[in-house]
């Protein structure tokens, strides 16, 4: 039997955690856990995010592209409590699992205390992707309490290895919105398709319903330290 577990919104009293989330590109944390890190600022906690393999890509220039991330960073430091979004500095499409991309996020680990680790699903088909998972999860085994991996995105859809939703996080409707925010900068800069944009928007409905709630998103949790 598959068993759910649903975490509410920490509110105050609750331990602050320092969380880390683990993209490839410019717009993977965003369609993966945006709602997520939004609801988790807003609920006190400290949120962090990195693309690893920034770079222009196809008729796009990185300035770009740069100008249009640049407005989910905004968007992570806004409010009170830490955020902030990085950039790696890796080659776009040849991203490896190596001394120096581990290394890179394990400093990011060590630096900002991270206890949650959150990056793309094993299963997704974009060789950047799973590299990235790669990563994150190597940076992540020594230190890091929590390791969740997101909902696949539907660029990349048609997984290898299904994706199986373990754990949700409710997203009010403040968070939901500055998600779809983002989302639709991207779109408009036409670095996101309009069904993808529409996709993510009746997922987080979807996976609300679930849990009898407005929105959510879903992760497969690979491991998860509960302290007393
Ligand atoms: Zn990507």
């Amino acid at each position: 039997m598959d068993s759910y577990l649903l975490l509410a919104s920490v509110g105050l009293g609750a331990p602050q955690t320092n969380i880390l989330a683990v993209g490839a590109h410019p717009d993977d944390v965003e369609l993966g856990c945006f709602g997520t890190l939004l609801e988790k600022k807003r609920s006190g906690h400290n949120v962090y995010a990195v693309a690893l393999a920034p770079g222009a890509y196809g008729t796009l220039r990185w300035d770009e592209i740069e100008a249009v991330w640049s407005e989910s960073r905004k968007a992570l430091r806004a409010g009170g409590g830490k955020g902030e979004y990085f950039l790696g500095k890796f080659p776009i499409g040849s991203l490896v699992q190596d001394w120096a991309t581990v290394g890179f996020v394990d400093d990011l680990i060590r630096t900002y205390s991270i206890d949650t680790v959150i990056s793309h699903h094993h299963g997704e088909a974009h060789q950047d992707h799973i590299a990235a998972q790669r990563i994150a999860t190597a940076a992540a085994r020594r230190h890091v309490d929590r390791l969740w991996l997101w909902e696949s995105v539907i660029y990349t859809h048609r997984n290898v290895h299904p994706f199986n939703p373990q754990m949700y996080v409710p997203v009010s409707r403040e968070s939901f919105d500055g998600k779809m925010k983002v989302l639709e900068t991207y779109l408009a800069a036409g670095l996101l398709e309009p069904l993808e944009v529409e996709a993510q928007r009746h997922l987080a409905r979807y996976r609300g319903a679930e849990m009898h709630r407005d929105f959510a998103e879903a992760f497969e949790v690979i491991w998860e330290v509960h302290d007393g």
